[in-house]
């Protein structure tokens, strides 16, 4: 599946926030939200105005989109898949984008941003249930585990990100063998998904 290949700070700076797209240099000074806090381009700063209700629910779903790094058509796949199933269609749509495989390979912490992430899964260096598994947008299950395999759980990008990133495993995950396994022990529910985004507001783009 493809992916956005530009620079990614000018996509936090389009929606004024920091969406942590790069990893340690997020929390830097170097990011260039510090610097820059209004939309990149000529006309940047004219951007800084409150839009209409159409915009507010489109930047939404853009913010949504770039957290996870997902392109709009297969965004798109997820939200009508979301709304076929029971449930709150938001919520729905954001469990599926915590349960990809690249964004548990983030979380565990294994990857400092989510492209890293999905790198190690494109690169092989991550197993689920034992088996290679390739495909960053693989969906996990409850009572899946996923690992690292036996040789990348020496690399330097990974024992570096265990070491120094300090990330918050969330409850509906479960380490183990010294943080180069996790297991879904649950699916997640929203209070456990960080992501600043008003899921509501893309549902009601995606409804019109
Ligand atoms: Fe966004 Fe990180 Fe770039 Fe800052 S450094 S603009 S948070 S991707």
């Amino acid at each position: 599946m493809a992916r956005y290949t530009g620079p990614v700070c000018r996509l936090c700076r389009r929606e004024k926030m920091k969406l942590f797209l790069k990893g340690p240099k997020c929390d830097s000074m170097k990011c260039p939200i510090e610097r820059r806090p209004y939309p990149p381009g000529e006309h940047g700063r004219d951007r800084m105005r409150q839009g209409s209700e159409y915009l507010t629910q489109l930047r939404e779903k853009q913010k949504a989109r770039r957290i996870y790094g997902i392109l709009e058509k297969q965004f798109h796949n997820l939200y009508v898949e979301a709304n076929r199933q029971a449930g709150i269609t938001g919520e729905n749509l954001l469990r599926m984008l915590e349960l990809r495989a690249d964004n548990v390979v983030f979380r565990a912490g294994w990857g400092a941003s989510r492209s890293q992430a999905r790198q190690l899964v494109r690169h092989g260096h991550v197993l689920v249930n034992g088996k290679r598994m390739t495909i960053p947008s693989y969906r996990l299950r409850k009572g899946d585990v996923v690992a690292l395999k036996g040789k990348s759980r020496d690399m330097i990008v990974v024992r570096h990100n265990l070491d120094t990133l300090d990330r918050q495993i969330p409850p509906w995950l479960e380490t183990g063998a010294e943080g180069a396994e996790v297991t879904v022990r649950e699916l997640p529910l929203r209070e456990h998904i960080d992501v600043p985004v008003r899921e509501s507001l893309i549902v009601e783009l995606y409804s019109k």
